[in-house]
């Protein structure tokens, strides 16, 4: 089954320095602190009682550092006087020496730790203020700020690069000739697009739109993320955005582009911190650009987000991003032109057909198959091939749909048995349910974080998803954990996400399908508030959902006992099966399966 993709980001270089400079700080202070503190308390002392008998007779040693004699009592306790004057000195110094009281003369220069530590602290100091300063100056200066692509130079996408997206070509058409020539597009009453929102999933084609849209325009592409907006130093979000548009004020005509708007375009006023004060501000800047705009100033901003629900309506008021355009996943013919487009640089097998590609692909994004495909062709490189083969094509497929295989990680054979038997179980599941989607190959070899994996690909792109297809998953994801209950006897924490995906699917069909006893009902977002009796039906409701589907699992896991050993014996000699090879151990012929 499909793998969640996570999302990694490095720490930010600047987030280094800032700690760093506080280290810094903190360690010239402390250091500062502990030299202090490291002497004794002193108390003060005057020349004639230092020179009393009894003082003498307390005095366990004497020490002379100039002008300034230390007394050390036996109670351990110091006793300091200043005494300029030599000759008394010399006489206070002789009446100690002749109680048998010690005499040190300390060099009057300080020593090496402390002329050190004197002259490293405030250079330390300087040192760490410079860094703060730097890095003040830095994100205020325009270097690395935003990316200017010319309409011209560089690598130019146009138009045909972006496949499978025509209804977006079509919405910006309009953009491209107000920015072709603004003025005429005004005498015409056209009115100026001034802000569009491209909405959609991750690796859609979003940002390779909106520079295509520029260079078929023929004008500069001022690109920015939103996320680089968010600031540690208040008030430099809201100084970038208005140095983003001094820029393109001098550009114009020209398009910026804002990716993931979301980041600074939240909704205002959600929570009290400094932080988000600070987002409200960006993006109250923003706002107070974009309304500034002369109306043919030929700027146009196309901004990118996959999350347009969570946007402050601000942001989608007329004069602002009052027009979304949703980019959509491709369906099998865009994904055919997109493999196309990405094809033309590569060497395929002349047998290799992309619509067979594209039909084994649904849910891919424009992203995703431009992987796919390079994926492929370091799979052939590595083999040698004189060209991008089947087999390159589906192990690419295998690797992005279910991580790469973790080759030298080997488990023992009590682990494998446990493994084959839980993936097994899905895959006696899968072949049962009707309404699912076909199981197209099984493996026990590791990859990612999972142990094994059963992968079921739909066998043409799901706009509707009924009830019963949503019951079928739910009984495939659990099949694994009957297989282990029913086979081994025993459970393993291995099939916690399939749980966890099960219970999102039943919990949804729930809340948000009106698919239950509870009838239409919807939740709204997560954080309006909510009637907990409520909320404990809606717990209720999902797990009956859950409780039917695990029934129903074991029921199928039960019948086909027989079945299930001869898979998990041809699974622990070769690891992983394909559909005709998990087909046979059933005893089914492809035609029972949708091909
Ligand atoms: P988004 O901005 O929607 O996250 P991108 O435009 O950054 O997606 O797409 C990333 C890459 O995926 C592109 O550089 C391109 O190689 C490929 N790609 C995505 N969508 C398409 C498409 N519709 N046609 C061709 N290539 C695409
Ligand atoms: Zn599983």
């Amino acid at each position: 089954m499909p793998f969640p993709r996570l999302i990694i980001r490095s720490p930010k270089a600047n987030q280094l320095m800032a700690l760093v400079t506080v280290i810094l700080l903190l360690l010239s202070v402390s250091a500062f602190h502990f030299f202090k503190s490291s002497e004794p308390a002193v108390s003060e002392i005057d020349y004639t009682r230092l020179r009393a008998p009894d003082e003498i007779a307390a005095a366990a040693s004497l020490s002379v550092d100039g002008e300034l004699l230390t007394v050390t009592l036996k109670n351990g306790l110091l006793v300091q006087a200043v005494v300029t004057n030599e000759a008394a000195q010399q006489e206070i110094v002789s009446s100690f020496a002749k109680n048998n009281i010690p005499v040190k003369f300390r060099s009057l220069r300080p020593s090496i730790m402390e002329t050190v530590m004197s002259m490293a602290l405030p250079l330390l100091t300087l040192l760490a203020l410079g860094l703060v300063g730097w890095r003040v100056f830095a994100s205020m200066g325009g270097q690395g700020d935003f990316k200017l692509t010319d309409g011209s130079g560089g690598q130019t996408v146009t138009f045909d690069d972006v496949a499978g997206v025509d209804e977006a070509k079509n919405e910006l058409a309009e953009t491209i000739d107000f920015l072709r020539d603004p003025e005429r597009f005004g005498r015409l009453g056209g009115r100026a697009p001034r802000g569009i929102l491209l909405s959609g999933s991750p690796g859609t084609g979003k940002t390779l739109l909106a520079r295509a849209a520029a260079n078929e325009a023929g004008v500069p592409f001022l690109a920015v993320s939103g996320s680089n907006f968010q600031e540690k130093f208040a008030g430099l979000g809201a100084a970038r955005v208005r140095r983003l548009f001094a820029r393109a004020r001098k550009l114009s005509p020209c398009v910026i582009f804002i990716d993931e708007i979301d980041a600074l375009g939240r909704r205002r006023g959600r929570s009290g911190d400094s932080a988000s004060a600070d987002q409200d501000q960006t993006l109250n800047q923003l706002l107070i650009e974009m309304d500034g705009f002369e109306q043919l100033s030929g700027i146009v901003i196309i901004a990118s987000t996959n999350r347009p629900d969570i946007l402050d309506q601000a942001l989608t008021r007329p004069g602002r991003f009052d027009r979304e355009i949703a980019v959509n996943l491709a369906d099998v013919r865009g994904r055919e032109q997109i493999l196309a487009v990405h094809a033309q640089r590569l060497k395929l097998e002349s047998g290799l057909d992309l619509g067979w590609i594209a039909r084994g692909t649904p849910g891919f994004s424009g992203a995703d198959l431009a992987n796919l495909l390079n994926e492929a062709t370091i799979a052939a490189t590595r083999d040698n091939s004189e060209a991008v083969a089947r087999h390159h094509v589906e192990y690419a497929r295998d690797k992005i749909l279910m991580g790469a295989e973790r080759r030298g990680f080997m488990m023992d054979n009590d682990e494998r048995y446990a493994t084959a038997v839980h993936e097994a179980g899905h895959v006696a599941v899968g072949l049962d349910v009707r309404n699912g989607d076909p199981v197209h190959k099984v493996s026990i070899l590791p990859r990612g974080r999972a142990l094994g994996v059963t992968q079921s690909l739909p066998e043409r792109d799901r706009l509707m998803k009924k009830r019963e297809y949503l019951e079928d998953q739910i009984a495939m994801l659990l099949g694994g954990r009957a297989a282990e209950q029913l086979l081994l006897d025993t459970m393993t924490a291995g099939a916690s996400n399939d749980i966890e995906r099960a219970v999102e699917i039943a919990r949804r069909m729930v809340a948000e399908f009106g698919m239950s006893p509870l009838g239409p009902i919807h939740l709204g977002k997560p954080e309006d508030p909510h009637s907990q009796a409520l909320l404990d039906r809606i717990e209720q409701a999902t797990n009956v959902i859950i409780n039917e589907q695990m029934k129903r699992a074991c029921e199928m896991v039960d019948a086909r006992r027989a079945e299930i050993a001869r898979l998990v014996d041809e699974l622990m000699e070769r690891d992983t099966l394909d559909a005709d090879e998990i087909l046979h151990c059933f005893n089914l012929k492809r035609s029972l399966q949708a091909a």
